[in-house]
């Protein structure tokens, strides 16, 4: 019976365990059983040339939906700063949003165009 079983393909596009697990705090909503994307390699592949020779079905309805579009074809939520801090004090810092029709979580890490300087008051 597993002779019938082939490799199972992995799509993972989440940060760190730590911080998926960490963002109910945050508002996420079911974190741990939705898609991740991270949003600059999200964008990124909604015009792939190798996407649309594939599968030009499908390369034309991500298309069809327009840029800034969710892959339910809600509009892409708005991210939010949100910073983690470690048990060891340590912070790491992301950019997240949901998707309100079907939860898939939006991140990614801020730039300095993105990030204004915070005054850290520890
Ligand atoms: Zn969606």
């Amino acid at each position: 019976m597993s002779s019938r079983l082939g490799p199972i393909e992995i799509d993972c596009d989440a940060p760190p365990y730590a911080i998926v697990r960490a963002c109910h705090m945050v508002g996420v909503r079911s974190a741990e059983d939705v898609r991740w994307w991270r949003l600059s390699e999200y964008l990124r592949q909604q015009i792939r040339w190798r996407d649309i020779l594939r599968h030009p079905l499908k390369a034309l309805k991500r298309v069809a939906r327009g840029p800034g579009r969710c892959g339910c074809g809600e509009k892409l939520p708005s991210l939010e700063k949100c910073t983690f801090t470690r048990i060891s004090g340590n912070k790491a810092t992301y950019l997240i949003g949901q998707c309100p029709n079907c939860r898939t979580v939006y991140w990614d890490e801020p730039t300095a165009a993105t990030v204004r300087p915070t005054r850290m008051s520890d």
